[in-house]
């Protein structure tokens, strides 16, 4: 169903108030509202706001400093700023940032919804996974744990081969009360739980998984293991929480730090597929609206029985999650292997614009988008990922095929 356009919403103030925002504060916002004589003063419905070009992956990419909003590129907000990477399942390198305040702002709308639905509070023990890490905009070697007395997080090193056996130890010492990890993750760790017939950590309450599609599979066998029905949810760096998942299996936007839309044909349809677009109403340091996620699916208004009135997304395909074989008994959580290629990316000055993962038996091709300017570097940057690798402890492993495209 294409939304009428002749019977448009007023769009919500949060929009209002952003939109203005961006045409004064946001110099690439500023440049593009101006070329397409768009007045965020004057927005009322959300024909207005429909007006507003998408915002691409390749955009954020080439014009970062230009999103980056003018009050925080100087003194005091400098110095509040988080930054988010991410390789998404396109394989773009993306960085964006968040103010603190901001990032809080949207964790509150999520814990508020984890504690109305679960009753889990952020006074719990969690568990979590994390690839790279930064201090000072660098890159930093991965620290296998980074915890204190209420969070855990185990480096997505320790999801290959026998390490698994350690990621489950550090979880049963740590004892959570709830995990929040991706899918494949989940499944690994239930896999070996199930396989030596162990016990699940006994204060454990509530598994919510994110980042990567959920198949039916995975969910009735997390849930066998664990004997807790795993959440779902659908986040993405740079927007925070965008749908998350009721007791009836609905995920449901969270309508206070988002707005997404569903686009079809370039016009915003509900109960027929398109791809996701998200516009953050939290994120003020790096605003990013009408964001082209890639990601496919479906939003309806359908009421649901939980009570909860905010739409309902569907999401079709989103990141696949999956294994790639080392040899012919070890196994490389595909999480795993972005992390590595993101460090490979930062010591070579970010050299890598998108990359593309394809495995076939033993072997995995890697095709790489360089930027030109990077033209005879192709054997530093595979050397670069088997340097990297090798400190992972994937030492023997050599079979990727490279592919490099300068784009
Ligand atoms: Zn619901």
């Amino acid at each position: 169903m294409t939304k009428d356009i002749k019977n448009m919403d007023i769009v919500s103030e949060k929009i209002q108030q952003l939109c203005q925002y961006a045409s004064q504060e946001v110099v690439y916002y500023q440049k593009m509202f101006a070329e397409n004589e768009i007045d965020a003063a004057s927005f009322k419905t959300e024909r207005d706001f429909y007006r507003i070009p998408f915002l691409s992956k390749e955009i954020i990419q080439k014009e970062r400093g230009q999103l980056l909003a003018l009050p925080y590129q100087r003194y005091p907000k400098i110095n509040h700023l988080i930054e988010e990477r991410s390789v998404g399942n396109q394989g773009f390198y993306l960085k964006t940032f968040w103010s603190d305040v901001d990032y809080q702002k949207a964790q509150d709308i999520l814990d508020e919804q984890r504690y109305g639905i679960f009753g889990v509070d952020n006074e719990q023990k969690y568990c979590c996974f994390h690839t790279a890490s930064y201090k000072d905009n660098l890159i930093i070697e991965p620290a296998p744990i980074i915890s204190n007395h209420l969070v855990c997080s185990i480096h997505n090193n320790g999801l290959a081969g026998e390490d698994i056996s350690q990621v489950y130890d550090i979880l049963m010492d740590f004892s959570p009360s709830y995990l929040v990890m991706q899918p494949s993750i989940a499944y690994q760790i239930a896999s070996y739980i199930n396989s030596k017939s162990l016990t699940a950590p006994d204060k454990l309450r509530y598994i919510e998984l994110t980042g990567e599609e959920l198949s039916d599979q995975y969910r009735s066998f997390i849930q066998s293991v664990f004997n807790i029905c795993p959440t779902n949810s659908y986040s993405m760096k740079g927007l925070h929480y965008i749908a998350h998942e009721c007791k009836r299996g609905h995920m449901h936007v969270l309508a206070d730090n988002v707005y997404v839309e569903v686009i079809k044909n370039g016009s915003p349809v509900f109960d027929e597929i398109g791809e996701v677009v998200v516009t953050s109403l939290t994120n003020y340091a790096m605003p990013m609206i009408r964001y082209k996620t890639g990601d496919f699916g479906a939003l309806s208004m359908q009421e649901c029985a939980c009570g909860n009135k905010s739409p309902v997304l569907k999401i079709l395909s989103g990141r696949v999650a999956g294994f790639i074989p080392l040899n012919s008994t070890d196994f490389l959580n595909k999480y795993a292997i972005k992390g590595l290629l993101e460090y490979t990316n930062e010591f070579i000055s970010n050299a890598v614009s998108q990359f593309k993962i394809e495995h076939d038996g033993l072997s995995i091709t890697v095709t790489h988008r360089l930027k030109p300017a990077y033209h005879g570097w192709e054997k530093a940057v595979e050397k670069e990922f088997y340097e990297t690798m090798k400190k992972d402890c994937y030492k023997d492993f050599q079979a990727i095929r490279w592919n490099h495209v300068f784009v």
